[in-house]
């Protein structure tokens, strides 16, 4: 019996939002280096360490179209420079699948894009609820003190298109301006 065909349950706790039944699958930043757009920075942050940006969980749900796929999503508190600690951030590999965030704790962004041109930031605060539409990339971006935990869930068989945002980038960073949060024209951008 696979995970999925049968009815069960698994905690995430509200709190840091880690499963202690599974295993998460981490981000250092040395496996994200490329996405944050000050490469120097980067590399200076390097020399000292190789913080954890982010971690999230695949529960290796069956990958049918009448599945669900879900979990957390956890990024840590932390800038490079004046960029927030992020995701790398993906479409799906069916375009035409959607996805539903809810913020359990903490403070940052959505960034969403699409090809056409459309992009949008949407804010994460505990409660909200972020609907991603069928066609747009996402991130996570966290914009605050501790960590920013949600929770998704998508159509199990979307799949994950990591690769046209690592040659492209997001249009949009989000960079703190005078304490505040504010969306930056990306200057390594390329269009589609
Ligand atoms: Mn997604």
């Amino acid at each position: 019996m696979r995970t999925g065909d049968t009815p069960f349950h698994l905690l995430f706790n509200p709190e840091d939002g880690l499963c202690p039944d599974r295993k998460s699958t981490k981000r250092h930043l040395s496996d994200v280096k490329h996405i944050f757009y000050n490469t120097k920075k980067t590399e200076q942050v390097l020399k000292d360490g190789d913080p954890l940006v982010y971690e999230f969980y695949e529960l290796s749900m069956p990958h049918h179209e009448g599945d669900l796929a879900f979990g957390t999503s956890i990024t840590y508190p932390g800038t490079i420079g004046d960029e927030y600690f992020m995701t790398k951030g993906h479409f799906h590999s069916i375009l035409e699948t959607a996805e539903v965030y809810y913020c359990l704790r903490g403070k940052g962004m959505l960034m969403l894009e699409h090809s056409d041109g459309r992009w949008e930031s949407e804010v994460f605060e505990p409660g909200h609820a972020v609907y991603v539409p069928k066609g747009y990339a996402h991130r996570s971006i966290n914009t605050g003190d501790g960590p920013l935990v949600t929770f998704f869930c998508f159509r199990a068989d979307a799949g994950h298109d990591y690769k046209t945002i690592e040659s492209k980038g997001f249009r949009y960073l989000v960079v703190e301006r005078n304490g505040v949060p504010t969306p930056m024209e990306n200057p390594n951008w390329k269009s589609y």
